[in-house]
């Protein structure tokens, strides 16, 4: 999927206007170990499949802005690519690896997890992986979580379910206690697969790592099912979900028309960007309103929300409102509620919409035929579809070359079509968000004929640093 808008690296993270992005990733050393892949990578006497040392993806896409970045060319913000080395760090003979999925549940964390323990064991020949349970528990002695013994037989099949057979648990937890734990167990090589949250926690076990001395690699692979990861195309499981959730935009559809002055609302994920709302109701075409948390929108008044789906109804007898979970949060009193991961705890849209859409009907003396869908659950724990998949496997082949490479402290994604190296420090600097001014809110707007705005509302400036 191509984003086509405007990716502006210069502000917000890497530094001041004009001056380059910091993209270079952290090694434990130099690469000394004969990489077991090289045989067969050099079956046809060719270099093609290594990645060369000096390689590196552009960032910009677009000429005007390689143009007003100054210096030489070798200077222009990119990425190291992903991919298998001639040469690698760790000896694969000598090598235990951990692994570890932690935060919300997201199509395709099980085919990640095949995909690590099939590349590690039967290419790299890495003997000893270890599954730590429930997150970031799973380190925690007093939590008592088993380990489970990781092999290509144990993990065959697990892609055909949702969820994540080593469980996973949101919560804070010592990071001293977990460098104790992977020291203990002596591991060189720990896998996180997890959102903003988890790789925050995984920079933090990284430096107490290095802190102490020990070279253990800690690469992410970024797990979210909401597509915010900023500086990476898409997020694994994302296209699932968008799927799935076309479903019930289908229903609310059926259910809206074959009712007088029907109303459906679908709540969709999407705490702070609303892709999934905006490629559900693009790919399922039946939403006149798609709700975002990137344009605030007001209710009341002649141009507010309300008003213009009373004259919808009025017109074509019905209507469909798909709205993201966190749209909508300025229509709430300020409310400082945490989860246990320390995240903002959102208030409802879904219940207010409703409470509000009746009153209003009622107040104006017309019918109306609520219906409410929220498939939140049900669309975060199906397997991933066959495109997700692949993208996991590839996923998680570039994860596990990086990190028998000795990288260390960074996450695998895709940019431009090119799976690439990123420090977490820039995955976790900044959200990617649907851009009011871009062309995908643009697509969306055409899709349902809804105005640009409900009232007097000004939309924040957005910072695009992702796929749209
Ligand atoms: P998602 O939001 O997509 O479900 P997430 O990884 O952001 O995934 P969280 O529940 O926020 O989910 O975090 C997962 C784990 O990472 C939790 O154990 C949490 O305590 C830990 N964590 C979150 N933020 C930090 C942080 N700043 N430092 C250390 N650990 C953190
Ligand atoms: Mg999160």
């Amino acid at each position: 999927m191509d984003s086509g808008t405007n990716h502006d690296a210069d502000t917000g993270t890497g530094g001041g206007r004009g001056r380059p992005i910091d993209f270079s990733v952290d090694t434990l050393g130099p690469c000394t170990v004969e990489s077991p892949l090289a045989p067969r990578l050099n079956a046809r006497r060719t270099t093609h499949h290594y990645v060369q040392p000096t390689d590196r993806v552009l960032f910009d896409d677009t000429l005007s802005k390689i143009e007003r970045r100054e210096g030489p060319v070798a200077e222009l913000p990119a990425l190291e690519p992903c991919g298998p080395r001639e040469k690698i760090f760790f000896d694969p003979s000598k090598t235990r690896v951990g692994i570890v999925t932690c935060g919300g549940l997201c199509p395709g964390i099980n085919n990640v997890i095949r995909g690590l323990v099939s590349e590690l064991s039967t290419h790299y020949g890495v003997r000893r992986i270890y599954g730590f349970r429930n997150g970031y528990q799973g380190f925690i002695p007093r939590y008592g979580h088993d380990v489970v013994d990781l092999t290509p037989e144990s993990v065959e099949g697990i892609d055909a379910e949702g969820g994540t057979i080593l469980g996973s648990s949101r919560g804070q937890q010592d990071v001293g206690e977990i460098a104790d734990c992977l020291e203990r167990m002596g591991i060189s090589i720990l896998f996180v697969v997890g959102g903003d949250g988890t790789m925050r926690g995984a920079q933090k076990i990284s430096a107490e790592l290095r802190e102490r001395g020990q070279k253990t690699a800690v690469v992410c692979v970024p797990k979210t099912i909401d597509n915010d990861i900023p500086f990476i195309d898409q997020s694994f499981g994302f296209q699932t979900a968008f799927s799935e959730a076309t479903r019930s935009i289908r229903s609310a559809k059926v259910e809206a028309r074959t009712a007088p002055n029907g109303v459906s609302v679908v709540k969709l994920m999407g705490r702070h960007s609303g892709f999934i709302a905006c490629y559900a109701a693009l790919a399922q075409n039946d939403a006149d309103y798609v709700l975002i948390p990137e344009v605030p929108f007001q209710l009341d008044g002649p141009h507010g929300f309300l008003a213009d789906l009373r004259s919808r109804v009025k017109e074509q007898g019905h209507a469909v409102v798909v709205v993201a979970e966190g749209a909508g949060q300025e229509l709430f009193e300020a409310d400082e509620a945490r989860d246990a991961s320390g995240n903002k705890r959102l208030q409802d849209v879904g219940p207010l919409l409703r409470q509000r859409i009746t009153d209003d009907f009622a107040e104006h003396g017309l019918e109306l035929n609520f219906r409410y869908i929220d498939p939140s659950y049900v669309i975060r724990s199906v397997p991933a579809n066959p495109y997700d998949a692949v993208y996991c496997i590839r996923l998680a082949h570039a994860a596990v070359h990086a990190a028998m490479a000795g990288r260390t402290n960074m996450v695998v994604g895709r940019w431009r079509r090119r799976f690439v190296h990123i420090p977490i420090a820039m995955a976790v600097s900044s959200r990617n968000q649907v851009d009011p001014n871009g062309d995908l809110w643009w697509s969306v707007l055409e899709a349902t004929g809804q105005p640009w705005s409900f009232g007097d509302v000004d939309s924040p400036q957005v910072q695009v640093f992702g796929g749209q």
